[in-house]
């Protein structure tokens, strides 16, 4: 399998180049060639699979020249290994029509442990293969941060620097990273904002002193190898609701539209999919693009559901490509716009494209309490604030009522305690194999909030490339 870059510009790579390069040179990002396609009947033949074999199945057209199949069911099978529950991603029903995909049985109790463990074990397969040393340098403001960092803890070939910004992440999400002591894992905490770290990261990979001499890579969903993980639990909840017979709608809470990227991707291998169904907060960017075609960015708004507060989403960029005849000049051109004037309008085929399977709905702070509120009261489910917005999108959305409709429940309720106990009075326990999190020993570093600061850090630390 090829990959080549929504801008047009970049020399095509096999999956083994894509997933360590993470964003493409041409500033574009990386999508297969063409999608592999499974028949009706191919579908069918999946169901009852377990999760690590179902994985293997899907992924193996996208790894194909790179990694053999044994090579692939031994990563998977390590990788959803670590996972509390058997299921890997169990499946809930709500009511007649509403389901509830649990997608936080990970270490690190979001869905992000799905695609980072897997990452995080390629990730050492290829530097062993070609005896190189990877260096992640990434900025966080909850859930990325600790599921990259469990992902690689331990590596050998990997360090890890993970910037958040002091005092401003839950006391949960702060220990999730400080408290892992490998040496290959480098915390710190910057005198400044989420934005001011992420702009010091960005500064970062294409700075000469570094990239000179350090091979450095991100782990934000950019990296295709995170989307391709995550297309598999979208076959898993079809398979146990009747696909291919039947089709399923999902509703998905969305920020860099990663997470439903892999279900438009599922869509294109064959599962019958009636409706992908874009949950935002009131910082609404993609509803805005899918339902009027306007791609405007305004200021964040913060609010229970810091994982959905963007007003960029990256992977967008993936289905405007896709969507507009996979043309990547025009893309690189309409990009440029957006990035001058932070606004385009969709064309007419990408409005129409998106148009035949997306769908998009808009929860306020207010809808979004109420949605956990309500799971609570008529389902018996304590859900966390971003579930609670894919909850409440998935009820308005007016899917017709044969069809079932899946959540996707991104996280643990107990990642977001005062959320849901202002919307329920119940305070949600952390799960018992997390539960010492507060007796454990912090470690990390504390650095000024200039990017000179930063850098000389990780270069004082960081292992160069082969
Ligand atoms: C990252 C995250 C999201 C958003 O996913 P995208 O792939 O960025 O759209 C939603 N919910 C939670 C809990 C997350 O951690």
């Amino acid at each position: 399998m090829k990959y080549i870059s929504t801008r047009g510009h970049a020399e095509a790579l096999d999956f083994e180049g894509v997933t360590l390069a993470g964003l493409a040179p041409d500033g574009g990002l990386y999508v297969p060639e063409s999608w592999p396609r499974f028949s009706a009947e191919e579908i069918a033949n999946m169901a009852g699979l377990p999760y690590a074999e179902l994985a293997v199945r899907i992924m193996a057209p996208f790894v194909e020249g790179s990694l053999t199949e044994g090579e692939l069911r031994e990563l998977c099978t390590q990788a959803y290994g670590t996972f509390a529950h058997e299921a890997i991603t169990p499946l809930v029903q709500l009511d007649e029509q509403q389901w509830l995909l649990e997608l936080f049985h990970g270490p690190t109790l979001a869905f992000k442990d799905v695609a980072l463990q897997l990452l995080g074990r390629l990730f050492e397969h290829f530097l062993s293969r070609s005896d190189d040393h990877l260096t992640i340098v990434g900025a966080t403001s909850g859930d990325t941060g600790s599921a990259a960092i469990d992902a690689v803890a331990g590596r050998d070939r990997i360090d890890i620097f993970m910037l958040h910004p002091e005092g401003r992440v839950s006391d949960v999400q702060r220990r999730q990273m400080t408290t892992v002591l490998s040496p290959n894992v480098h915390n710190i905490a910057i005198d400044g904002s989420f934005d001011d770290a992420q702009a010091m990261v960005k500064r970062m990979f294409v700075d000469a002193e570094v990239t000179g001499k350090y091979r450095i890579t991100a782990v934000n969903s950019i990296n295709w190898a995170r989307l391709m993980a995550q297309v598999v639990y979208y076959f898993a909840a079809a398979l146990q609701l009747g696909a291919p017979q039947r089709k399923v709608a999902f509703s998905v809470p969305t920020g860099n539209f990663g997470d439903v990227f892999a279900g438009y991707v599922a869509a294109q291998m064959g599962l019958p999919i009636e409706r992908l169904i874009v949950a935002t907060n009131i910082n609404d960017i993609l509803h805005r693009a899918l339902s009027s075609g306007d791609y405007s960015a305004g200021t964040v708004t913060p609010t229970a559901a810091p994982s959905m507060d963007i007003q960029v989403s990256s992977n967008f960029e993936r289905l405007l490509f896709c969507e507009g005849g996979r043309d990547g000049a025009a893309l690189a051109e309409q990009m440029r716009g957006f990035e001058a004037s932070k606004a385009m309008q969709l064309t007419n085929s990408q409005r129409e494209g998106s148009a035949a399977l997306f769908t998009s709905a808009r929860a306020t702070p207010g809808e979004m309490t109420q949605a956990m509120a309500y799971a609570a009261e008529h389902y018996g489910q304590t859900i966390d604030p971003h579930t609670a917005i894919g909850l409440h999108a998935a009820r308005a959305a007016g899917i017709d009522p044969s069809v079932p409709v899946v959540t996707l429940a991104t996280a643990h309720p107990a990642k977001f305690p005062d959320a849901v106990e202002g919307a329920t009075g119940t305070v949600p326990e952390l799960p018992a194999r997390v539960g010492d999190l507060f007796d454990r020993e912090e470690r990390y570093e504390t650095l000024p909030g200039t990017y000179e600061a930063v850098r000389d850090y990780v270069v004082q630390c960081a292992t160069p490339s082969a």
